[in-house]
């Protein structure tokens, strides 16, 4: 079996990273997305486990002094982290990982994993992410105008990426990471492992 491939998505928020990477999943049964560990409080709806690991400040430090953590950054007065033993067994049994974080998480896992490909999901213009924060309408104009900062801090970091899709039309954008995954895994050491008597008995 082939060792699975990292991926890593970021993303401002309001960008409709989220909705892309579920349906991803509901695609591609090779991929499977990394839990991350996060000190914030569940948001109405969201399940331990599934969506985040949610644990206390002491048990998150816990394991940062472990050495557990591939990656950990603050992020909105939080604490996030990829654990490593989720995805390095899930690469050692062959699955596509993709990890959901932050371009200081990004930067960090580059470090560590050089072959990780990277996306980063810009929103079609600012005017455009303005206006889909807003719309949201649970938020006060001074949340959303701190929002909007904190996602144009992040877009600054666009350029530490290796592919960029803008989410204007949803399908379209989907299809442009389902295109970076499978051109991943068409390339020939992939292939090389996947593929070992045909193309070795081509030398
Ligand atoms: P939220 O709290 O809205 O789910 O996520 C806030 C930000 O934290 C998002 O940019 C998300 O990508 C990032 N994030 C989520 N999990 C991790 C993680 O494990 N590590 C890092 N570095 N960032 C994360």
């Amino acid at each position: 079996m082939s060792h699975g491939h990292l991926f890593v998505i970021s993303a401002a928020s309001g960008a409709g990273k989220t909705s892309l990477v579920r349906a991803m999943l509901a695609q591609d049964p090779i991929l499977k997305l990394s839990v991350s560990h996060t000190t914030r409080a569940p948001r109405p709806g969201e399940e331990d486990g599934i969506h985040y690991h949610f644990v206390s400040e002491p048990a998150f430090l816990q394991i940062l002094d472990q050495g557990g953590f591939l990656e950990s950054a603050h992020v909105h007065s939080a604490r996030y982290g990829t654990a490593q033993s989720e995805v390095e067994s899930a690469l050692a049994a062959g699955r596509d990982v993709i990890l959901e974080i932050d371009w200081q998480g990004a930067q960090q896992i580059r470090t560590l994993f050089p072959n990780v490909t990277s996306i980063f999901i810009l929103p079609p213009s600012i005017e455009a992410l303005s206006h889909r924060l807003n719309s949201r309408g649970q938020d006060s104009e001074a949340v959303i105008t701190q929002r909007l900062a904190a996602a144009r801090e992040e877009m600054r970091h666009v350029h530490e990426f290796d592919y960029v899709t803008i989410n204007d039309n949803f399908d379209v954008a989907l299809q442009d990471l389902m295109a970076i995954v499978r051109a991943q895994r068409l390339q020939l050491n992939r292939q090389v492992a996947c593929h070992a008597s045909l193309i070795q008995s081509l030398t």
